[in-house]
């Protein structure tokens, strides 16, 4: 393996949920739901594969696809985009954010991430040579809820002439924190301020709560022409083993994915970019459903993660709630994380593999609450043994 690599080992979704089989755990650890998308996607895409749509799509991807993704951006967010220049269908979201960096980071490059990350950034920062600055979220301790929270002087402090891009996740796993108008502006000023470009995570976009909105970096002032806006079909419809992405962005900022992505996948499939186009446009109201419910599986697991003895962070979004088990008289996550699908049957991720500083998040599990509520409720019963 090249020395850049080293260290990534395996990822600690693939770890947990090994362990959550080999002991019969339920595995709240890796973030997939239990139950599928709406039915007219699922067999709306079963019926392009039997009426032979099984070719390779066009590299960009399938047009109505990405007619789609653009009439929606434009629709939810008054962002617009060419769909034939400014849209790129990628394999998952994950394919879109590494061809991205590959596109755009030179050696020696740096990029700004927040930590706690998502586990693909550092990694394709490393696959590019990039070097990673990260500013920290932390619980603001002002809040009740424990929302995470960046200091504007940190990233600043992260931003220097060596700057090439800002990776920002908004709903931001695993904190859940939606970032508000006020602190996206502060991001736009320091990428405007810097020519820093923005990379935009924004898979989670329609899973926020209590009525706190997603708005997109990119519909701040300056920020549409240097934003890289990646989104995906896995979370809006509870298809995460689809894979099917896109990104968004000016045609300098796609044209660099597309040239790194044609040889990266070439194409992703067929078949289900025409049924995640007509969810698109038909299911909003399946997706704020699953918003709805999703907020209550959030205030299921948390009274029941409360009631064993953690505290609980509120997330304003996303699948996932984070833990701290400080008050269960432990202080390292990572050890709770690999013993409890052993001695409580649940399976967590401990929060401090998504973190560069060491002293970080020792003391934070997530848990993923994405599950039916009778699974929920037996997680709860079994880690109510711990208190
Ligand atoms: N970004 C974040 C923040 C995620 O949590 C995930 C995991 N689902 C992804 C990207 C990957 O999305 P996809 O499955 O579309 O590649
Ligand atoms: N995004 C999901 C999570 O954070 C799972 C992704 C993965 O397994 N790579 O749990």
């Amino acid at each position: 393996l090249v020395a850049r690599m080293r260290g990534f080992g395996e990822t600690i979704f693939a770890e947990m949920t090994r362990l959550a089989a080999e002991t019969d755990a339920i595995n709240l650890g890796q973030g997939f739901p239990d139950t599928d998308g709406p039915r007219s996607l699922l067999a709306g895409a079963a019926r392009r594969i039997e009426q032979g749509v099984n070719q390779y799509p066009p590299g960009p991807g399938r047009p109505e696809l990405r007619a789609a993704v653009a009439a929606d951006r434009s629709a939810r967010y008054g962002l617009e985009y060419d769909p034939d220049t400014e849209v790129y269908v990628t394999v998952g979201a994950t394919a879109g954010i590494t061809a991205a960096v590959l596109g755009l980071v030179e050696p020696g490059d740096e990029v700004v991430v927040f930590e706690p990350m998502y586990d693909s950034y550092p990694a394709a920062i490393a696959m590019a040579g990039g070097v990673r600055r990260a500013v920290t979220l932390r619980p603001d301790p002002s809040d009740e809820g424990g929302r995470f929270a960046f200091d504007p002087d940190e990233l600043r402090a992260a931003v220097g002439p060596r700057t090439r891009a800002v990776i920002v996740n908004s709903p931001h796993n695993p904190t859940g924190t939606v970032l508000t108008e006020a602190e996206l502006g502060v991001i736009a000023e320091v990428c405007r301020e810097h020519d820093v470009i923005a990379i935009t995570d924004e898979v989670y976009e329609h899973l926020t709560f209590d009525g706190v909105a997603h708005v997109p970096l990119a519909s701040l002032p300056g920020m549409r022409e240097r934003t890289l806006a990646v989104s995906s079909a896995g979370k809006t419809f509870s298809v995460t083993g689809w894979k099917t992405g896109w990104v968004m962005g000016p045609r300098p900022l796609v044209d660099a994915v597309r040239t790194v992505n044609q040889f990266l996948t070439f194409t992703a499939n067929a078949a289900l970019q025409l049924a995640v186009a007509d969810a698109l446009r038909d299911e909003a109201d399946w997706v704020r459903a699953q918003r709805d419910a999703l907020q209550r599986k959030r205030d299921r697991l948390s009274a029941g993660l409360r009631a064993a003895g953690f505290r609980v962070l509120r997330p304003q979004g996303t699948y996932f709630v984070m833990a701290d088990i400080r008050p269960l008289g432990l202080s390292e996550g990572v050890d709770l994380a690999r013993s409890l699908p052993r001695t409580a049957g649940v399976a967590a991720v401990p929060a401090q593999v998504f973190y560069d500083r060491p002293d970080e998040g020792r003391h934070l599990v997530r848990f993923a609450f994405c599950k039916r509520d009778e699974v929920l409720d037996e997680a709860v019963a079994r880690l109510a043994a711990l208190a």
